[in-house]
């Protein structure tokens, strides 16, 4: 039988999955989080380095970005907050 202390618990689960909603999809930075008109989102310096490549376009979905600069998209502001409440109920689940 497997032991169970190695297997991730569902609250677990569901923290990991709430922190991938609130972090850059490429680098995992969860502050700087930009929105992409098709509602992706990514930090600015990893839209900074996709907006100066040839190939501007969101690497999700591949949704052509149109706006040259990292600046020129809104700031996700929701991410922040929620980032802070997702660690606030991680360290309340802590055993
Ligand atoms: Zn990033
Ligand atoms: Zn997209």
């Amino acid at each position: 039988m497997a032991s169970n202390s190695r297997a991730k618990s569902a609250r677990t689960r569901a923290i990991d999955a709430f922190q991938l909603t609130v972090e850059c999809g490429i680098c995992t930075n969860v502050s700087q989080l930009r929105l992409l008109p098709c509602q992706h989102m990514m930090c600015a310096p990893c839209l900074g380095t996709i907006l100066k490549s040839s190939n501007k376009c969101c690497p999700f979905c591949k949704e052509r970005l149109t706006e040259y600069s990292a600046q020129s998209y809104p700031v996700c502001r929701i991410t922040s907050d929620l980032q802070r409440d997702i660690q606030q109920l991680a360290d309340a689940l802590k055993d």
